[in-house]
């Protein structure tokens, strides 16, 4: 049998040539990583579920009309995406002051901020994901202003259509982060949102009691991540039957 060829491994995710020129499929582990991948540990179900949520997250915004990178769901573990060119940058947008932010500015975790509030961090984790200016950006040539204009506007966009499907089921998004690459049609280029969107990469608290639905509980020992996670995914009508993560993933090609 074949063997397919990995293009990258991270922490969270690994990344297949896919089937057909210009897609990648996205394997989702149940590794979890904090701190920089200071504290680790394997949390079983975990990729189930960030399988899960993403699909439905990425499908939600292309009915919306926002490009994702995501095609289709190819089993429990992976999805196809189209493959695109990551503009190096981790874009952090912000509605409640909470984590890095709070610690930085001295703010108290949960404030809420006068208006959604968008930080850019360098993709770089021998750095530890620097906290960049526009100027930075620009400077560096890792984005053009005519880009970072169109990543503001994806950005606040995508956290209006979050933050209103989360608050239906009960939970406020206080932050989250996503990726965003290039893509190529002809002489033009156009911007996707890529990566994953999940509880990995959110803050999400229950709006009634406060509970941490998100990587918080594993960052901060605050009990089962995939109890967390699965609430999420309950609330949201896509909780896979017997996400236990035990399923062995089916290799697609
Ligand atoms: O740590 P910080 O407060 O800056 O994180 C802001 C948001 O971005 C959180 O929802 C966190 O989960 C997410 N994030 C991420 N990947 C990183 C850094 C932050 O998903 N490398």
């Amino acid at each position: 049998m074949a063997r397919r060829k990995k293009i990258y491994e991270g922490k969270a995710k690994i990344l297949y040539e896919g089937p057909e020129p210009g897609t990648i499929v996205q394997y989702f582990k149940d590794d979890a990583t904090a701190f920089n991948a200071e504290k680790r540990d394997v949390i079983e179900g975990k990729g189930v579920l960030n399988n899960r949520l993403s699909e439905f997250f990425m499908t939600g915004l292309a009915c919306v009309g926002i490009p994702t990178h995501f095609i289709k769901r190819l089993n429990m573990r992976e999805q196809l995406v189209r493959s695109c060119e990551i503009i190096p940058l981790e874009i952090i947008v912000r509605n409640y002051a909470a984590g890095s932010m709070s610690k930085r500015l001295g703010i108290e975790e949960g404030t809420q901020l006068p208006r959604p509030i968008i930080e850019y961090c360098y993709k770089d984790d021998a750095l530890g994901d620097p906290l960049v200016s526009e100027e930075h950006i620009a400077a560096f040539g890792w984005a053009s202003p005519q880009d970072m204009d169109d990543v503001m506007s994806l950005a606040l966009r995508v956290n209006d259509y979050l933050s209103g499907v989360l608050y239906a089921v009960g939970i406020r998004l206080v932050d989250f982060k996503i990726e965003i690459g290039r893509v190529y049609e002809g002489d033009f280029q156009r911007l996707i949102i890529a990566d994953e969107i999940s509880p990995d990469s959110c803050r999400l608290w229950d709006i009634e009691t406060g509970r941490k639905l998100d990587k918080d509980v594993f960052r901060r020992d605050l009990g089962s991540l995939t109890d967390a996670y699965a609430e999420v995914a309950r609330r949201l009508g896509v909780m896979p039957k017997g996400a236990t993560g035990m399923t062995k993933p089916t290799l697609i090609n």
